[in-house]
C-alpha cells in the first residue's frame, strides 16, 4: 500500500518544479494526482512521466487567478472522481525588486493574484468538494521562508508568502470548528532548485539566467546544499497522509536550518 493509496490530489503549478516533484511523489505513493497549470506545453509530459513509472495522473489548463477556471476544475474532478482528498495549492510566482520604491504596482498586484487571490480561490472551492464528498482532507499551501522572514528585496514577494501562512492558520481553525476532517497547513520551502529563481533574482538584471544556487546556499543555509523539489514533495507527501493526522494549522519548513540563523 501506498502512503496516500487510494486518494484524489490535486496539484496547481504542477508543470514545473516544486509542483512537478509533489505530483510524482504522491502519484508514486497511490494518489491519482489531477495537475493543473497554465503550462499547457509542459504538464502533458509530467503526466506522461507518471503513467510509465505506472502511476495515475491528469492533467488540466488552470490559471489559479481565475474563479471561473477554480470551478471548472473543481467540477470536473467531481465529475471525474467524485472526490477530493488532497490539495495542494502550489502555484505562485516571485518578483524581485532592488527597492520597494522601484517595485511596480502591476508586480505587487500579479504576485497578489496568484500567489494570495489563488490560494483563497483554491481553499475556497476545494474544500467545497471536500466537505461534499464527506471523506475529509488535507489542505497544503506553498508559502515560502519568505514568509517567516523579511529580505529586503522581496518584500512583495514576502508579503504574498506572510498572508498564506496565516490564512492557513484561520481556515484551519474553521475547519476544525466545524469538524469537517479537513487539516490544513502551510510548507516554507528555503532554497530550492527550480526555475522561479529566474524571476525573483535575476543573475544580472534583465536576465533569464537564475543564480548560481549551490554559491548561495554555501553561504546561507546552515547545513551549505541548496534544497531540491522532492525535498519539498516528501514534507507534502507527509502533510498528505494519514501520518500527519494530528497536525493542522502547522507551519512544515523545510529550508536546511535558513530561517533559524
Ligand atoms: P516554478 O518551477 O516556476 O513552478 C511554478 C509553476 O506555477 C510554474 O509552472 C508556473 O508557470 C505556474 N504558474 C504561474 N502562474 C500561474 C497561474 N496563474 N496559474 C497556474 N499556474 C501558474 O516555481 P517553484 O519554485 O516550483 O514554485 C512553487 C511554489 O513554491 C511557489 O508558490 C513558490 O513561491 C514556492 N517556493 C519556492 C521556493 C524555491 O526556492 N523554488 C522557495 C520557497 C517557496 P510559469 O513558469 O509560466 O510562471
Amino acid at each position: 500500500m501506498g502512503r496516500v493509496e487510494g486518494k484524489v490530489a490535486l496539484v496547481t503549478g504542477g508543470s514545473s518544479g516544486i509542483g512537478k516533484g509533489c505530483a510524482e511523489t504522491l502519484a508514486r505513493e497511490g494518489a491519482t494526482v489531477v495537475i493543473t497549470d497554465i503550462q499547457d506545453d509542459k504538464g502533458p509530459a509530467v503526466v506522461a512521466g507518471i503513467t510509465a513509472a505506472g502511476g495515475k495522473a491528469e492533467y488540466l489548463h488552470h490559471d489559479v487567478t481565475s474563479e471561473d477556471e477554480w470551478i471548472a476544475v473543481v467540477a470536473e474532478i467531481d465529475r471525474r472522481h467524485g472526490r477530493l482528498d488532497i490539495l495542494v495549492n502550489n502555484a505562485g510566482i516571485g518578483v524581485g525588486s532592488p527597492s520597494i520604491t522601484t517595485m511596480t504596482l502591476a508586480d505587487w498586484r500579479r504576485q497578489q493574484a496568484i500567489n494570495v487571490e489563488g490560494v483563497f480561490l483554491g481553499i475556497k472551492h476545494g474544500l467545497l468538494l471536500m466537505r461534499k464528498a464527506g471523506n475529509g482532507g488535507s489542505i497544503i499551501n506553498m508559502s515560502s521562508v519568505a514568509g517567516l522572514k523579511g529580505s529586503p528585496t522581496l518584500a512583495a514577494y514576502s508579503a504574498t508568502k506572510g498572508a498564506v501562512r496565516l490564512l492557513t492558520k484561520a481556515v484551519a481553525l474553521e475547519c476544525a470548528q466545524v469538524k469537517d476532517g479537513v487539516r490544513v497547513n502551510s510548507v516554507h520551502p528555503g532554497i530550492i532548485e527550480t526555475p522561479i529563481w529566474e524571476g525573483i533574482m535575476p543573475s544580472a538584471p534583465g536576465s533569464n539566467t537564475p543564480p548560481d544556487l549551490d554559491a548561495i546556499s554555501t553561504m546561507a543555509v546552515p547545513i551549505g546544499v541548496k534544497g531540491l523539489p522532492a525535498d519539498i514533495a516528501n514534507g507534502v507527501l507527509w502533510l498528505a497522509s494519514e501520518e500527519s493526522r494530528y497536525v493542522t494549522g502547522a507551519e512544515l519548513v523545510i529550508d536546511g536550518g535558513l530561517s533559524v540563523r
